[in-house]
């Protein structure tokens, strides 16, 4: 292959007339390729293991492995001297003792000299992280919404500015690779990680999955992971982890485009879904990691394991016999570097013994070599392995402004009631558990790993009733019942309130442990919600959560307004204020469809002719304070994409945000089509009483579909006939003839 043994001979050959042999890889005028050969050329077989080796952060922390002491250094000596190891991550939570971007920069450049000290041919570490809303981990960074508030949005261009903002962060406390962007889709609410994706729909999520590759890689100093491939989002239980079983063609019509597009956009990492497909754990899947993502989607960079999942393949999946069975199947199937992540020995020690029996050959361990060797290089490692400490100034609340933003493009309305607020709204009662709650706010992978649990290391950002106080027009007065447990307290404190704001929701957590089979409101909650509901003041009720949570239809019917904040990070508390004071016009639109009971899971809109759709609020809901209209629509087939055109007016008092939303409904075709699907689509702001033209090319490729019977192993084809374009409720048909 690219980096193969053949390939790295004659340009042996070619250095051997060189002036000066084995230092072309130090040389940055050199070409990657040149570069990679002569070093891994000149390394040994321990030496490429080391490369191919992830250990946490935390493992050379303290003396326990889950210890934030001060670097330890024995576990320096095992890790570099010993083990030759390449790569370091940070996982969720894990930071220095004292978490501040000096401690940082100090840590990773201790790192870099001990790495550096210890190899013979001086190559620099590279160290991973999770941002995956802003630098999470690093106490003081700016928390931005989580990915699926992101969806609400419907905006690729703020999603592309708040990953490079993120890396900025990133490569200024010297971590040089960031676990993100999640590319699973969110296709089933009970997932414990269903926030971390940005929706439910394939092409909406590629969308802004490949924005956020080209923001994390815009400084070329940053690699993204594109993760966790593929099949993730879609269990069979619905839970982390879980088997999936999904035919091939779905899997490739819904859990393939995304990733498809993260590599299109140059994605340089790859993370493996821990789960299984099918039958196989993904780790283990030639089929997968080789023909799909190599072959097929073209993917060339690094293909990285999940957190120890080498070792699930005996203790959790139960397909190989023993470890070392295990590291045979996993590297040969084609994951290039394991997140081992405490363990250093028994993995290197193992590889190396399969390397010298032959069941893994040593052509494998370079093209992996290769790979890794090559990411470091184009990330300018060689060149500036170390950090400026000056750059710690740069990134604690930082971005602010652009937060903001965000979360108040996320923010999505479902019941308008009598928002906002109007000067007959003198008197406002604030209560409920995420009334006042940051970690809340947060979410999983804030700090720490499930969410925030010191109250000492909060980021930046204000709460709801923070918020409300501090941005409170004159002579209005802002009450907060801590006591919400209370009915009778709630009862008169709301009898007293020209209006409520509820804010209620989930409390934080990650992966597994987030895990529902309820989407259930505490009963604290409920209880305080029927409590409000029977009262005669209006009430505003703010869900802060990382999913759909099935409302009751009693309290449903109960409430007056109702806004779907998602997790929205440091200024989610202001941004809502505004919402609720009229200071800002909301325009997210639900990335996701809301079921209305947990029976209907999984749900979602790209639903098959017979199959049923009846949510709560459909997948790219969401209201205005202000009113829009889409006249004029016109689709035409020009070349190989539709153009749509549609005028869109705002019809009211207020400045606003439209999400154009294109769905195309296919011909009869032989195999079922979803009833509609997203093709197209545009936000677009518009001041009162201004009409904007708004033109969407969609390229005809989105309506191709996989023909044949039921194995879906066919090449995707566009299908003459008449389609039907759905544009804001408006059709227009589009003849397509045969190729
Ligand atoms: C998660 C990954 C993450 C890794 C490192 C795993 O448990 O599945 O998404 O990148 O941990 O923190
Ligand atoms: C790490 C996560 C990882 C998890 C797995 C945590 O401590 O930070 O990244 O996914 O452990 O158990």
């Amino acid at each position: 292959m690219k980096w193969g043994f053949l390939l790295s001979f004659v340009v042996m050959i070619g250095f051997a007339q060189d002036a000066e042999p084995g230092s072309v890889y130090r040389d940055s005028s050199q070409s990657v390729e040149a570069r990679v050969d002569d070093l891994l050329s000149q390394m040994t077989l321990a030496e490429k293991i080391g490369q191919m080796t992830q250990i946490d952060a935390g493992r050379l922390m303290g003396q326990d492995q889950w210890d934030r002491g001060p670097l330890n250094e024995d576990w320096l000596e095992i890790v570099f001297a010993d083990n030759h190891v390449g790569s370091i991550l940070s996982g969720g939570g894990v930071a220095p003792t004292s978490n501040t971007p000096e401690a940082w920069i100090e840590m990773t450049n201790a790192l870099q000299d001990a790495a550096l000290a210890a190899s013979r041919l001086g190559i620099p570490y590279i160290h991973g992280v999770d941002a995956v809303h802003g630098h999470n981990n690093l106490l003081g960074a700016t928390i931005y919404p989580h990915n699926i508030g992101l969806g609400a949005s419907w905006n690729p261009e703020l999603v592309e500015e708040l990953a490079a903002a993120t890396s900025a962060d990133v490569r200024a406390v010297g971590n040089h690779w960031n676990f993100a962007p999640v590319a699973d889709v969110a296709r089933d609410a009970r997932w414990g990680r269903f926030y971390e994706s940005f929706s439910e729909d394939p092409y909406l999520t590629s969308e802004l999955v490949a924005a956020s590759v080209r923001g994390v890689q815009a400084s070329g100093e940053v690699a993204a992971t594109v993760k966790h491939f593929a099949g993730y989002g879609e269990s069979a239980t619905g839970f982390d982890r879980s088997p999936a079983f999904l035919d091939v063609r779905s899997l490739r019509n819904t859990h393939l485009p995304s990733f498809t597009a993260a590599i299109d956009a140059g994605a340089q990492t790859m993370m493996v879904n821990s789960g299984s497909v099918n039958g196989v754990p993904v780790h283990a899947s030639p089929y997968m990691l080789q023909d799909v993502a190599q072959e097929q989607l073209g993917f060339a960079g690094v293909i990285i394991s999940d957190w120890e999942d080498i070792s699930k393949l005996v203790n959790v999946h139960q397909v190989a016999a023993d470890f070392k069975d295990a590291v045979a199947m996993s590297i040969n199937a084609g994951v290039d570097m394991y997140m081992v992540p405490h363990d250093v020995e028994t993995f290197t020690s193992t590889l190396t013994e399969l390397v010298e029996e032959g069941t893994v050959s040593e052509e494998r361990i370079d093209e992996a070599v290769g790979k890794i060797l090559a990411l470091k290089f184009e990330l300018g490692l060689f060149e500036n392995p170390k950090t400026d400490v000056d750059a710690a100034d740069d990134v604690i609340e930082e971005e602010r402004a652009l937060a903001k933003k965000a979360a108040l493009e996320s923010l999505t309305l479902l019941e308008k009631g009598n928002l906002p607020f109007d000067d007959s709204v003198q008197n406002i009662l604030v209560l409920g558990p995420s009334a006042d709650s940051i970690p809340n706010q947060m979410g999983g992978w804030t700090i720490g790993w499930q969410g925030i649990d010191n109250a000492d290391e909060l980021p930046p950002g204000l709460t709801v009733l923070e918020a409300l106080e501090e941005n409170a027009p004159d002579g209005v007065s802002i009450e907060h019942l801590t006591t919400y447990q209370d009915a009778e307290a709630v009862e008169a404190a709301a009898s007293e309130a020209d209006a409520v704001v509820v804010v209620v929701g989930e409390t934080p957590y990650a992966e597994g442990e987030g895990n529902s089979d309820t989407l259930a409101l505490s009963e604290d909650q409920l209880t305080l919600l029927r409590t409000l509901s029977d009262t005669d003041t209006p009430v505003a009720a703010v869900l802060m959560a990382g999913r759909p949570l099935i409302i009751p239809n009693d309290i449903w019917l109960g409430l007056d307004s109702l806004i779907m904040a998602y997790l929205p990070g440091s200024e989610g508390g202001t941004a809502i204020a505004d919402v609720l004071y009229g200071e800002a016009n909301p325009s997210g639109k639900l990335p996701f469809s809301w079921p209305a009971h947990t029976g209907q899971l999984p749900l979602t809109y790209d639903v098959m002719p017979g199959g049923v759709y009846e949510p709560l609020y459909e997948f790219g809901y969401g209201l205005s304070y202000t009113d829009f209209s889409q006249q004029n629509v016109t689709a035409d087939l020009v070349g190989d994409s539709v153009n749509v055109s549609v005028d869109v007016e705002n019809t009211g008092e207020m400045a606003g945000s439209d999400i154009v939303q294109v769905y195309v409904s296919r011909p009869p075709s032989g195999v079922l089509t979803p009833i509609r699907q997203l093709v197209g689509f545009a936000r677009v702001a518009l001041e009162p009483g201004e009409t904007q033209s708004v033109e969407i090319d969609i390229p005809t490729e989105r309506f191709k579909v996989i023909p044949g019977d039921v194995l879906g192993d066919a090449e995707p084809e566009l299908l003459p006939g008449s389609y039907t374009l759905d544009i804001g409720g408006t059709q227009a048909q589009v003849e397509i003839g045969s190729e």
